[in-house]
């Protein structure tokens, strides 16, 4: 029997559907009252002091990046293997990624990677630290050896929620971390992000550049005794609210979000123990308990000993109707960057690697036990 399992699926089946009619009973759309609640539960449930929900992630890590003071000339660490957006927004300041390689068995910038590269160039003045698939970095060691170099710390958490490392929430660690709620990430609001922070001032900072840099939100004037119509505007800000439909379906997903993470981590157990022994795939290393995992990705690598490429075994899993992805194409083979930047895939040795053979595989709450069955027993057919 042929199954038809997709890469990803949305799961909207708690209390989306009542959040989002009563803000539409409210009449008031934009940034409100549910987007300030979102904030309020999503910065406790991770420990961090503010946080500020904008309209995507990306939107998250440029405000993060600006509130930092990032500018023209200015350096940041980038790892090649992660998505273009975190790369991007270095750019849109007219500061400069520069890429280093990550671990090979979890996609993760090493303690050991970011010492060589910050000690060879010192002019790099913060670093993008991406937590793969939805494993934390070693923060633990990375942290102090960033703040003893006066390096600033962005987290890329777009995989990342909810994750521990040593019994710390990601979104508790550094300067800044940004969270991402796009359509296929562990929780969703259609499109959206958060941005979460223990420092007030750039907290502040981003709340302003969020609206236009005005220094008022419209939902503080409109709550405020003071009058609605006047404000200032300190800075070319952007455009980068979380409208209140938006945050409905947030507060939904985040009452679920335990248990969406805890049917993730069913998947990944299954894939664990049904894939182990076999010798042509390297499995995700998982370095403290599965449970600390947001298990956004299950990401596999065919390695040297598979007898089928990646780009064909991605061909028969369609033929047998199940849906795989890629993380990442890295930065490093993207035209623009390796042009820019002249780029050379041989200073990304782990990165090549993985990106050689890896496939990642569908990883969700819905997903049951006997699509897992049927997943499993597909990837054996494939690669004998
Ligand atoms: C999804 C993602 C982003 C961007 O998030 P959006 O909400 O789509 O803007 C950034 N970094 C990584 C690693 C991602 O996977």
């Amino acid at each position: 029997m042929l199954l038809k399992i997709p890469f990803a699926k949305v799961d909207c089946s708690g209390n989306e559907w009542i959040y989002v009619q009563e803000v539409l009973n409210s009449g008031w759309l934009t940034t409100a009252g549910k987007t300030h609640l979102l904030e309020k539960q999503f910065s406790e449930y991770v420990g961090g002091k503010f946080a500020c929900a904008v309209n995507s992630g990306t939107a998250a890590l440029h405000l993060a990046l600006e509130a930092i003071g990032t500018g023209p000339g200015d350096r940041v660490l980038v790892p090649s293997m992660t998505f273009t957006a975190t790369a991007e927004v270095v750019r849109y300041l007219g500061a400069d990624p520069v890429f280093c390689d990550v671990d090979y068995a979890t996609r993760l910038v090493t303690p050991a990677i970011l010492k060589d590269a910050l000690l060879h160039q010192p002019e790099i003045k913060a670093v993008m630290i991406v937590h793969f698939g939805g494993q934390a970095a070693e923060m633990e060691t990375i942290l102090p050896f960033c703040r003893s170099l006066g390096v600033r710390i962005i987290e890329d958490a777009a995989h990342a929620f909810p994750s521990r490392r040593r019994g710390k929430w990601v979104g508790s660690f550094g300067d800044i971390t940004c969270f991402s709620f796009y359509a296929n990430k562990t929780i969703t609001t259609g499109e959206g992000g958060m941005l979460v922070t223990d420092n007030e001032a750039l907290f502040k900072r981003c709340k302003v550049m969020r609206l236009h840099g005005i220094d008022r939100d419209i939902w503080d004037r409109y709550m405020s005794a003071a009058s609605s119509w006047e404000y200032d505007v300190i800075a070319p800000g952007y455009k980068y609210n979380m409208p209140d439909v938006a945050a409905a379906i947030g507060i939904a997903q985040l009452e679920k979000a335990d248990l969406l993470r805890q049917e993730r981590e069913r998947c990944a157990k299954f894939y664990f123990n049904n894939l182990a022994d076999m010798d042509s795939i390297d499995l995700p290393e998982v370095r403290e308990s599965m449970a600390d995992h947001a298990w956004h990705l299950f990401s596999i690598v065919l390695n040297e000993r598979s007898r089928v490429p990646r780009n064909r075994f991605i061909e028969l899993m369609a033929e047998k109707g199940i849906g795989t992805s890629v993380h990442y194409k890295p930065l490093h083979r993207m035209t623009y960057y390796r042009e820019r930047y002249g780029l050379r895939p041989e200073d990304f040795p782990n990165t090549e690697r993985i990106w050689k053979g890896c496939v990642s595989l569908p990883i969700y709450p819905t997903l049951s036990d006997e699509e897992l069955v049927y997943i499993c027993k597909s990837i054996r057919e494939i690669l004998g």
